[in-house]
C-alpha cells in the first residue's frame, strides 16, 4: 500500500517534470513542423517578369548555374555556351558549400512595360569575396559591376552592408543577368529582386530591425558590465565578453563590421573566425561559472574548458592565415559539441529543479533554434516571410535577454540559499548556546555542592566528625547575641579528658584517637535538643553549647555526660581503657543582674577556669561558675 502510494507520487512528479520538457519541445518544434509543411511553395518559371505589380520578386526556380572548376572562363566564353549546359538549382538558394570553383549564375528578366520601375538585386551574404554582375541584352553587355568583400567598402559601387545591384531599365527585350561568384567562404548566394520602391521599403524595415537588435544587445552588454562592477561576480564578466564577441560575430556576418568598424578585406574574412572562436571560449566560461559546473558536473566542466583551450589556440592560429574552409569547419566542430554539452548540463540541472538553469537552458535553446531556423531559411526550407529573414536577430535578442534574466535569478537563488544557511546557522548557534548554558548550570551546581562540602569540611573535625573549633567560634558568637536579644540563658560546658597523655603513652596514639571518637559520640548522644551542640575544642578538649539552659540544667547534663563516660569502660582494639572527664560550666544570663554584665570572652574564660578547678580538685568531676565550689 505504502509502496504503491510512493510509486504514484513518483509518477506525478515525473509527469510534472516531463510536462516542462513536453511544453518546451512543443513550443520549439511547432514552428519547424508548421513551416516544413508549407515549404515548397516556390515560384517557378524561367523569365522573371517585372510587370506583375509586385515590390519583391522571388527568384527561386528561375536561376540556373554553371560550375567553372578551372576558374578560367570569361563572360564571352560563358555567353558562347557550346561546350557546357546550365544546370537548374536543386534548392531554392544557390548554395554549393566550400569550393575553389567559380560559380556562374544566370536568370532572365522581362520588363514588358516601359513605365515599369527599375529593379534592384540584393545578395544577402556579405562574406562573398568576389562578385561580377553582367546584365546582357541579346549578346551585348549593357551593365557590369564588380564587387565583393575583397574590395574595401569605400571602393564598392553601392555602399550597403549587403551587395546591391541597381539593374538598368531595358524595356525592349529580356535582360539576362549573369553573376560570377568566387569566394573562400561558403558559396551561398541568396538572391532577392525588388523594384526600387520595394527595396526602400524592405531596407528601412531591415535597418530598423538590425538597429533595434544591436541596440538591445549593446544595452544588455552595458547593463551587465555595470552589474559586474558592482557585484564582482564572474558570470557577469563572461556574459559581457560572450555578448561582445557574439555581437561582433553578428556584425561581421551582416557586413556592418566592414562598413563601420574595419574597412579591410582580410579582417572581413578572418574577423568572423576570430569572433567565432572567442564567442565559443566565453560561452563555455559563462556556462561553466553560471551553472557552477566544476562542482555540479565536473565532467562537462572539464570538456568545456578543453574546448575553450582549443578555441583559444585556434583563435591565435587565425593570424597565421590558415585555410578559411578548414577553420570554419574547426569552428563548427568546436561549437556543436560545446552547445550540446552546455544544453545537456543545463537540462540536467533543470531536471533537479534549479530555476536559473531552466531560464539558462531556454536561452541557449532559443539561440540554437534560431540558428537552425535561419539555416532552414537560407536553404529555402522555410518560406521567406517578414520574420524568418530576421530569425537570427530575434533568437539572439531572446537569448541575450533570457540570459540576463537568468543571471538575475541566479543572484536571487544565491540569496535564498544564503538566508537558509543563515537560518540553520542561527538555529545551530541557539542550540549551542542552550547546550553551553546547561553545561554552565551543571558546573555551577557542582561548584555549589563542592563549596558546601568545603564549608562543611572547614567547620568539621576530621577525626571525630563533629563540629570543630572554628565552628565553635562562629556558633557561640551567634548564640550569645541571640541569648542577649532573646533574654534567655546560654550555658557553656568545657570538657577535658583526664590523664589522656597516659592513654596515648600506654596504648598508642591510634587508640587515643579512637577514644576521642568514642567520647565525642557519647557527648553528642546527650546533646539532644535541636540547638544544643558539641564541639571538639582542641586536642582532648570538648565544648558543649546549650541554648536557653540555666545553670542547674547545664550541671545536670554535664554530670550525666561525666557519669556515662566514667561508668562505661571503653574497649578499643580489644584493650579496655579507663577514661574520665573533668568539666567546667559557665552560664550567661541576660536577666540575671550578676551575669548580665559579662561578655562572651568572660563566659569562655569562666568555663575554662572552672575546668581548671575541676582538675585541681581531683579530676573526674564538674565545677560550675556560681556553684560556690560545690561538687555537682
Ligand atoms: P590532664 O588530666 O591534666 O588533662 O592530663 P592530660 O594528660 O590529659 O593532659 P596533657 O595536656 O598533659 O596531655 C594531653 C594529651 O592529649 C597530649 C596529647 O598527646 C594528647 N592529644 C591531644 N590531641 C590528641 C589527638 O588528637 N589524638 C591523640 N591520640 N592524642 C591527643
Ligand atoms: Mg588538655
Ligand atoms: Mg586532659
Amino acid at each position: 500500500m505504502v509502496f504503491s502510494e510512493k510509486k504514484r507520487l513518483f509518477c506525478i512528479r515525473l509527469w510534472l517534470r516531463r510536462r516542462h520538457l513536453l511544453l518546451f519541445s512543443f513550443v520549439y518544434l511547432a514552428p519547424i513542423l508548421f513551416f516544413h509543411s508549407v515549404t515548397g511553395a516556390v515560384a517557378g518559371g524561367n523569365c522573371v517578369s517585372l510587370d506583375e505589380g509586385l515590390s519583391t520578386y522571388n527568384l527561386d526556380g528561375a536561376v540556373s548555374y554553371y560550375e567553372d572548376r578551372s576558374a578560367s572562363l570569361s563572360l564571352p566564353e560563358i555567353l558562347d555556351n557550346r561546350f557546357f549546359s546550365w544546370a537548374s538549382l536543386r534548392g531554392a538558394v544557390p548554395s554549393f558549400g566550400f569550393s575553389s570553383s567559380v560559380y556562374w549564375l544566370k536568370f532572365d528578366m522581362c520588363q514588358p512595360r516601359p513605365e515599369a520601375e527599375s529593379a534592384v538585386l540584393e545578395i544577402n551574404n556579405p562574406l562573398l569575396d568576389s562578385i561580377d554582375l553582367f546584365a546582357v541584352a541579346g549578346r551585348t553587355v549593357v551593365y557590369d559591376v564588380h564587387t565583393g568583400d575583397s574590395i574595401p567598402f569605400s571602393q564598392r559601387p553601392e555602399k550597403h552592408h549587403n551587395f546591391l545591384f541597381f539593374l538598368p531599365s531595358f524595356p525592349e527585350e529580356a535582360l539576362s543577368i549573369y553573376l560570377r561568384v568566387q569566394t573562400r567562404s561558403a558559396v551561398q548566394v541568396p538572391l532577392q529582386l525588388y523594384t526600387s520602391t520595394g527595396f526602400f521599403i524592405h531596407n528601412q524595415r531591415s535597418l530598423l530591425v538590425q538597429g533595434g537588435y544591436f541596440g538591445i544587445i549593446l544595452a544588455m552588454i552595458l547593463y551587465n558590465a555595470f552589474l559586474f562592477f558592482s557585484l564582482l561576480e564572474w558570470p557577469y564578466l563572461f556574459y559581457v565578453f560572450f555578448t561582445i564577441s557574439f555581437f561582433s560575430f553578428q556584425g561581421v556576418f551582416q557586413g556592418f563590421f566592414q562598413q563601420f568598424v574595419f574597412d579591410s578585406a582580410w579582417w572581413q574574412n578572418y574577423a568572423l573566425l576570430l569572433f567565432g572562436f572567442i564567442s565559443i571560449i566565453f560561452a563555455n566560461l559563462f556556462a561553466d561559472s553560471f551553472l557552477n559546473l566544476p562542482s555540479k558536473n565536473p565532467v562537462v566542466s572539464r570538456c568545456l574548458r578543453c574546448i575553450g583551450v582549443v578555441s583559444a589556440l585556434a583563435a591565435g592560429l587565425v593570424f597565421a592565415g590558415p585555410s578559411y574552409a578548414l577553420m570554419i569547419k574547426l569552428m563548427l566542430a568546436l561549437a556543436i559539441p560545446s552547445s550540446l554539452l552546455i544544453m545537456s548540463a543545463g537540462f540536467k540541472l533543470w531536471w533537479i529543479g534549479h530555476l536559473p538553469a531552466r531560464i539558462f537552458t531556454l536561452a541557449w535553446s532559443t539561440l540554437l533554434l534560431s540558428f537552425v531556423l535561419a539555416s532552414f531559411n537560407k536553404f529555402g526550407l522555410l518560406p521567406r516571410v517578414f520574420w524568418t529573414e530576421d530569425i537570427m536577430q530575434i533568437g539572439g535578442v531572446l537569448e541575450v535577454v533570457l540570459l540576463s534574466i537568468a543571471l538575475g535569478e541566479r543572484i536571487n537563488e544565491e540569496k535564498r540559499q544564503r538566508i537558509l544557511a543563515e537560518q540553520s546557522l542561527s538555529s545551530s548557534l541557539e542550540e549551542k548556546v542552550r547546550a553551553r548554558t546547561l553545561e554552565l548550570n551543571q558546573a555551577l551546581a557542582q561548584l555549589e555542592t563542592a563549596n558546601a562540602i568545603l564549608d562543611k569540611m572547614s567547620l568539621t573535625d576530621s577525626l571525630t566528625q563533629i563540629a570543630n573549633r572554628r565552628s565553635f567560634d562562629n556558633h557561640i558568637e551567634i548564640e550569645f547575641k541571640s541569648a542577649t536579644r532573646g533574654g534567655h540563658p546560654l550555658a557553656l560546658i568545657m570538657i577535658d579528658l583526664d590523664h589522656f597523655k597516659t592513654i596515648n603513652d600506654t596504648h598508642g596514639h591510634q587508640v587515643g584517637d579512637q577514644v576521642l571518637q568514642l567520647v565525642a559520640e557519647i557527648l553528642c548522644s546527650f546533646a539532644t535538643r535541636p540547638r544544643d551542640k558539641v564541639f571538639r575544642y582542641g586536642g582532648e578538649e570538648f565544648a558543649v553549647v546549650l541554648f536557653n539552659t540555666p545553670l542547674p540544667g547545664a550541671i545536670i547534663l554535664a554530670e550525666k555526660m561525666r557519669r556515662a563516660i566514667d561508668s562505661s569502660p571503653l574497649t578499643v582494639q580489644g584493650e579496655s581503657c579507663v577514661v574520665t572527664i573533668s568539666a567546667g560550666i559557665s552560664v550567661y544570663d541576660p536577666t540575671d543582674e550578676v551575669l548580665s554584665g559579662s561578655d562572651l570572652d568572660d563566659l569562655i574564660r569562666q568555663a575554662d577556669s572552672q575546668l581548671y578547678r575541676a582538675k585541681a580538685n581531683g579530676r573526674n568531676r564538674i565545677e560550675a561558675f556560681g556553684m560556690d565550689n560545690k561538687e555537682a
